[in-house]
């Protein structure tokens, strides 16, 4: 066999990042060297996504550009659209050798010694787990913010989405793995931890420390070296008060949580299967904002749901004015083969959800104007991950999540490397998606392992 080289290129949510990370990890223990073009590598590896339709169309169209001049190159499609398509994707595209969902991630060493003997159809398809994809072997791809994945799969079976046909059933890693890998983390010189889970708050310990999720979240905070602790995704139907009452009582925990709403409406979340309605969601919406820690609050919303009438989209319209959310994610609804809500006979038309999508985000970018307007003159503490190549400017992070770029001349004309700094930054200026400021003191960058420039 040539050179033992990969390219991996990742579709998708923070989980298939991660799940990216360990693939890569687990390649190079192989005796990979992963490369960034396509031109370079040996095996060519899709990780990909499947939870709109457009998403899962993004692997079919890279394939596309192989069928003809493939060489000797290998190709692999991984993650949801492996494990919705299966073997259909060979079909597609012949010149496919593997496809693996990911509950089988952990058969990838037994997979490829496959591929590597010459196999042309290796499939890893079995949703029949109850284990995790737990391994050392982790390629981390940014140098201060790091994932764990708690718990994977998911059981809440909302009438659109693919995730529990695709990630397979919820599991949970023990809390005394998840700490051991946080501390860890941190004497590598990890500062951010970010917990992952599609229903990340529905975590339940299964070792005999029986932690919930609050705890977990409190432990992890409490790590050394661990300044800022994130998690995603957060169901309503789990959002307990503890949660919140963890991030008052550490600082570590930052001031944010996503929780997808997905509509206004008490009948279409009946309809979604989100089992609550709108007053209960407001009810958590009013338990985080009664924190004394000033907590953003996102959101996932799906406009043109089956069913879904004017006044319907009214009522999710009149939800964003209540909660005035930070920021919200939105998308049209998008019919998936093997959910209930894709044989519901009353479709919104395309063109009445492009209108409702784009009454929606004008009506967010108004909230958010606003909001960070209003933010004008704070000082906020932020974590440096990029730099502005043309500008000059330091992008940092705040706890609330929030972009805030800001020039320090000084730091530039030194050559000093900001990225992984922690930095106390005023306010000055603001826009829908970001605020700039000026910056009033620096705390030296950590130790790290290299460093990517962000554009
Ligand atoms: N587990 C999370 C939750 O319960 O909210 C979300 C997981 S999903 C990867 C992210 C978002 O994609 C969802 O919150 C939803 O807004 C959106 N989504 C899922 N299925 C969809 C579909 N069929 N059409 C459009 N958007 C969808
Ligand atoms: Fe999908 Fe619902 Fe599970 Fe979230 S909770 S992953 S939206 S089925």
């Amino acid at each position: 066999m040539a050179e033992k080289t990969f390219y991996l290129e990742t579709f998708g949510c923070q989980m298939n990042v991660h799940d990216s990370e360990k693939v890569a990890g687990t390649l190079a223990a192989r005796g990979y060297r992963q490369v960034h073009s396509t031109e370079e590598a040996r095996l060519v590896l899709y990780n990909t996504c499947s939870i709109r339709d457009k998403a899962e169309q993004k692997v079919f169209s890279r394939l596309a550009n192989f069928k003809k001049q493939r060489g000797d190159k290998i190709f692999g499609v991984l993650g949801c659209v492996a494990q919705h398509q299966g073997e259909e994707i060979f079909a597609q595209a012949p010149h496919v050798s593997l496809v693996c969902g990911s509950a089988s991630y952990n058969q990838l060493p037994d997979l490829m010694d496959r591929v590597e003997a010459g196999e042309s159809r290796v499939t890893g398809l079995s949703l029949d787990t109850d284990e995790t994809f737990d391994t050392p072997l982790v390629e981390r791809d940014n140098p201060h913010r790091a994932y764990i994945t708690i718990i994977e799969g998911c059981d809440k079976h909302c009438t659109y989405c693919v995730v529990p046909f695709t990630r397979g059933p919820e599991r949970s890693r023990a809390s005394a793995g998840i700490l051991e890998e946080a501390r860890r983390l941190a004497a590598a010189g990890y500062t951010e931890i970010q917990l992952l889970g599609q229903t990340v708050n529905s975590y339940r310990d299964p070792s005999p420390a029986g932690l919930r999720f609050a705890q977990l979240l409190d432990a992890v905070g409490r790590v050394a070296g661990i300044r800022r602790v994130r998690f995603t995704t957060s169901h309503p139907r789990d959002f307990t008060a503890d949660i919140i009452e963890a991030i008052d009582g550490n600082p570590a925990l930052c001031n944010q949580v996503h929780l997808p709403v997905q509509s206004g409406s008490t009948r279409l979340l009946d309809r979604m299967e989100r089992n609550y309605t709108r007053e209960e969601y407001l009810g958590r919406i009013r338990t985080i904002k009664a924190s004394p820690r000033k907590i953003a609050i996102s959101t996932d919303v799906i406009v043109g749901f089956p069913g879904e009438t004017r006044e319907d989209f009214e009522q999710t319209l009149s939800l964003l004015d209540e909660v005035e959310y930070d920021s919200i994610f939105s998308f049209k609804y998008s019919p998936r083969a093997g959910t209930p809500a894709a044989e519901y006979a009353d479709a919104v038309p395309e063109e009445e959800q492009s209108w409702r999508l784009s009454i929606l985000q004008e009506k967010q970018r108004r909230i958010q104007v606003r909001r960070h307007e209003q933010l004008i003159g704070l000082e906020e503490e932020v974590l440096v991950e990029g730099r502005r190549e043309k500008s000059g400017q330091w992008i940092g992070r705040t706890s609330q999540n929030r972009v805030l770029n800001f020039a320090d001349p000084g730091s530039l004309a030194a050559g000093e490397n900001l990225l992984g700094a922690f930095c106390r930054v005023r306010v000055t200026g603001s826009g829908p998606n970001s605020l700039v400021g000026e910056l009033l003191a620096k705390e030296p960058a950590r130790a790290t392992h290299g460093f990517r420039i962000l554009q």
